[in-house]
């Protein structure tokens, strides 16, 4: 990773590694060592949090709100998502309400459509630019847009105003590098990357198993959740979310930031796993 911070395009400055949050929250009895791993990163330096409605209906976001209390929330940059069914006129300034007073403050510096439903771009366009006049949020974006939805974002009124698309990508599904990535950096927007562990693994087996990875992590003394990482964070125009519930995990994700792969390493695994060579549609979890 070459910058620790990424500007946008309306000139606010965005950490190019936080933490993300869905399922944490969830589980009572995991509250105390959920919230330590939010606060070690906070300690740590971390100041980039995403979460959302949707994770636990709302408890991931009153588990940060727990976890931020007492720090200077102006050094924080929390992102949260409406659901596609409440980013319209009549549900959207009650769910970023809750979402506010779920985090237990007054802002958001990012808000973002989860995904798109039903209710039209140029609504939800509208009702976001009212937040930020409000002050309620301080940027928006989308997440779950393909280069398609992306272009017909751009075309209604306000639509450049977006800031990024965040979406699934990691070493073992690259077919966001074919065309949404470029599209999004000629547009100066970030692509901030969900699940850039593969959910350890979990999304593709063989990504752990893989001996080019072990052995990347071998060469740098690090772990090969590490090397997912610092493949991502490899392209300058990506920002990622990794999620943990664990101190010790979450500062492993936090010190891959400092981790230069070398052009070698990095050809080697893209030899491992290439990226598409043609256009697939974008998955989503
Ligand atoms: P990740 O790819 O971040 O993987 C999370 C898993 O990795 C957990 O099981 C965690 O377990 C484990 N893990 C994390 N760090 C380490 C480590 N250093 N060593 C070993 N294991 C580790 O998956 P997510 O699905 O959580 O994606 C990241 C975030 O992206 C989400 O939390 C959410 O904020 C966002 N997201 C957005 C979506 C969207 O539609 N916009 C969809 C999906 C995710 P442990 O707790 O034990 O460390």
């Amino acid at each position: 990773m070459n910058k620790n911070e990424i500007k946008l395009s309306n000139g606010m400055e965005m950490p190019r590694l936080g933490m993300g949050t869905w399922f944490l929250g969830e589980k009572k009895q995991k509250d105390d060592q959920e919230t330590a791993a939010l606060r070690a990163g906070i300690d740590a330096g971390i100041r980039l949090i995403d979460t959302a409605e949707m994770y636990g209906d709302g408890k991931s976001e009153q588990l940060i709100g727990r976890a931020i209390k007492g720090y200077d929330r102006s050094r924080l940059f929390l992102v949260s998502k409406v659901y596609p069914h409440n980013a319209g006129r009549r549900k959207i300034f009650k769910s970023v309400q809750q979402t506010l007073k779920n985090l237990q403050t007054d802002y958001l510096d990012l808000y973002l459509l989860h995904w798109r439903g039903a209710v039209p771009l140029e609504e939800t366009v509208e009702c976001m630019e009212q937040l930020v006049k409000e002050g309620k949020i301080r940027s928006w974006g989308v997440s779950n847009f393909d280069t398609d939805d992306m272009r017909e974002l751009l075309s209604v009124p306000n639509g450049d105003h977006c800031v990024v698309d965040q979406v699934l990508y990691h070493l073992g599904l690259r077919g966001v590098e074919y065309d949404l990535l470029p599209w999004l950096e000629e547009h100066q927007i970030p692509l901030m990357a969900y699940c850039p562990l593969a959910q350890a693994g979990d999304l593709q087996k063989d990504l752990l198993k893989s001996s080019t990875v072990k052995e990347i992590a071998k060469i740098h003394n690090i772990t090969p959740m590490q090397v997912l990482l610092a493949f991502v964070l490899y392209q300058p125009n990506v920002i990622a979310i990794p999620r943990s519930g664990k101190a010790e995990h979450v500062l492993q994700n936090w010190n891959a930031r400092k981790i230069r792969l070398t052009d070698v390493e990095y050809g080697l695994l893209d030899k491992a796993f290439p990226a598409p060579k043609q256009k697939t549609y974008l998955d989503i979890v």
